[in-house]
């Protein structure tokens, strides 16, 4: 790994993905963000979590363009982490629901994965990191497109690594349990309904995913490709 290599993370200024972009920058990595929130990005950067950002609706198909346009695809590290979740029984699940569960979390992901890869390639070193979800294997109670959306990223994630493996480029999910962050509150359920059906009794903290994500992205994990890793305090057991 020659230092200081360019990081890009999706939602790199709140929950999950600020610790995972802080993470990257006590490693030594020069991390982007790309984000929807301007007000927390600018936040970050100021705390210099992050060198760089880019306000972008991920979700919307027609800003790729745009996107190539504005920013120099030379990144060794991609990190695709903003999600939305949405909870609600099957029968209620919208067509809007399920186009923008499959926008964010999966069509995203796999486009700046292409969008990432020359790069990577030309340089024969990469890595991808695909934040997931335990739902995505065990399935979820009322957030049944939320689950199918973050299967598809793992199976993405798995057939991406066996493409380029030869290529010293890795590609990982990490799929946490509950986590305590603006997400959480989408459910219906209470702070104790959703403790209850964790083993540890205890929400994951986001530091232990930006540590393990740092790690991930690091040359001590070259051998590790094609992983989806569970941090769940035992809730992808059942
Ligand atoms: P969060 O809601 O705190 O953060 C989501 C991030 O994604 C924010 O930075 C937000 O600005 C960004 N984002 C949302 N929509 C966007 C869009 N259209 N364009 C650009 N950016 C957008 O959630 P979190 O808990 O930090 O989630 C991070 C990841 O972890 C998600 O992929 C989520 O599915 C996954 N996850 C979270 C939990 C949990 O319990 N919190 C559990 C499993 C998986």
């Amino acid at each position: 790994m020659h230092k200081p290599l360019k990081a890009l993370i999706t939602g790199g200024a709140k929950g999950i993905g600020l610790a995972i972009s802080q993470a990257l920058q006590q490693k030594g990595f020069q991390v982007t963000a790309l984000g929807r929130d301007e007000q927390s990005l600018a936040i970050a950067k100021a705390a210099g979590f992050i060198e760089d950002y880019l306000v972008l609706d991920l979700a919307i198909g027609q800003n790729w363009d745009e996107l190539a346009n504005k920013l120099t695809f030379d990144f060794s590290v991609l990190v695709n982490n903003a999600g939305i979740y949405v909870w609600q029984p099957a029968e209620n699940t919208t067509s809007n629901d399920v186009q923008a569960l499959f926008a964010l979390n999966f069509f995203a992901a796999e486009k700046l994965s292409s969008l990432c890869l020359g790069h990577m390639k030309q340089q024969r070193w990469g890595r991808i990191l695909n934040i997931a979800s335990v739902s995505g294997t065990t399935g979820e109670a009322n957030a049944g497109v939320y689950a199918a959306s973050k299967g598809a990223l793992i199976a993405y994630s798995r057939s991406l690594a066996l493409e380029l493996a030869s290529l010293d480029i890795t590609v990982n999910c990490i799929s946490p349990g509950w986590v305590k962050t603006e997400l959480f509150t989408r459910t219906e359920l209470s702070e104790e309904e959703i403790l209850s059906t964790v083993p540890a009794h205890r929400w994951v903290s986001a530091s232990e995913l930006g540590a393990l994500a740092a790690f991930l992205c690091g040359d001590e994990a070259q051998s590790i490709t094609g992983q989806n890793i569970c941090v769940c305090a035992g809730l992808s057991l059942g």
